[in-house]
């Protein structure tokens, strides 16, 4: 039903999926820059085309809408939700009576500017590990929200300029948002905006913001990705990154920031067990993930395999 080699790919539905090498034909999960390629066409959703095209410039599309299954190459295919980013959607695959799912990046858990996932059973699961350790669990966003709050209240009492590192696509957004709902008002890098642009186009409010234009007025907060410094004479920099890897205490020094929030956009340790459970397949296949979350699901007594390499990948 499908192959991986450097990449995955859909032997049914002659469809590469995910792979960062151009191909004729490509199922795009999302547009994060590990997920898209130059392909010839593309199957994904319609905020994933848009991003993609201000990311890679224009390409031929298949629009799939989240839940409405289409016939492709005599198969059936259904982008569902992934709760990962705007647009992102697993893929659930029928092919000769058998079913398969693939997640790509994903997310069990509410987020303020995307739904949830929403899994469907298959006999196959292919999916990301990221958060494949239990060290790997995230705190209530609540406390990581209050704290953040503190965090800000203090920095801006001091009249210095808290400065959030987040991922241009998605948590950029998802920050601005949660930022919006604490009363603050955001300033974002151009290319936060771009995309925050395009989140409203969808029809994604995302409160008060405005573009970076060099200044910075009291009590706002600057969003911009991840190891960008903007230039601020005169003005001390506060900053903080909000990512899932920041659940490791050491996580600051690796990301060079001086405060880190575990906010993370990917499934925690317990929300990929979660995922498991609701698939409930007869062999799952993990990416991105480490060799210890597939021992640990044989051992709950699954047939779990490892997908490519053994790594965690640093995501921000
Ligand atoms: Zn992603």
């Amino acid at each position: 039903m499908f192959v991986y080699h450097h990449g995955l790919r859909l032997t049914v539905a002659d469809l590469a999926i995910d792979t960062r090498r151009r191909h004729a034909r490509a199922f795009v999960s999302h547009a994060h820059s590990d997920h898209i390629a130059r392909h010839e066409f593309v199957l994904c959703t319609a905020p994933t085309a848009a991003l993609m095209e201000h990311r890679l410039g224009k390409r031929t599309v298949r629009v799939m809408e989240l839940g409405e299954p289409i016939s492709w190459a005599g198969v059936t295919l259904t982008a569902l939700p992934a709760g990962h980013c705007l647009g992102a959607a697993m893929l659930h695959v029928e092919a000769d009576g058998q079913t398969l799912l693939y997640t790509g990046d994903f997310k069990l858990s509410p987020s303020a500017t995307v739904t949830a996932a929403e899994p469907a059973p298959a006999e196959i699961l292919i999916m990301e590990s990221t958060f494949g350790t239990p060290d790997y669990r995230m705190p209530p966003q609540e406390e990581v929200l209050a704290r953040l709050r503190d965090l800000l209240q203090r920095i801006l009492e001091n009249g210095d300029v808290p400065v959030i590192e987040a991922y241009a696509l998605g948590k950029g957004q998802e920050i601005t948002r949660r930022l919006h709902d604490m009363g603050y008002a955001v300033v974002q890098h151009p290319h936060v905006w771009a995309v925050s642009r395009i989140y409203e186009s969808f029809g994604v409010a995302l409160g008060r913001y405005r573009r970076w234009d060099g200044t910075v007025e009291p009590g706002e907060v600057v969003v911009v990705p991840p190891r960008c410094r903007p230039e601020m004479p005169r003005r001390r920099q506060v900053r903080l990154a909000v990512t899932g890897w920041a659940v490791d205490p050491a996580a600051k020094y690796r990301l060079g920031v001086d405060h880190a929030l575990p906010l993370s956009d990917h499934a925690d340790y317990d929300e990929l067990l979660e995922m498991v459970e609701r698939v409930s397949p007869r062999v799952v296949y993990c990416t991105h993930g480490s060799e210890e979350f597939v021992n640990r699901l044989q051992e709950l007594g699954w047939d779990a395999r490892l997908l490519g390499r053994a790594t965690q990948r640093r995501l921000f």
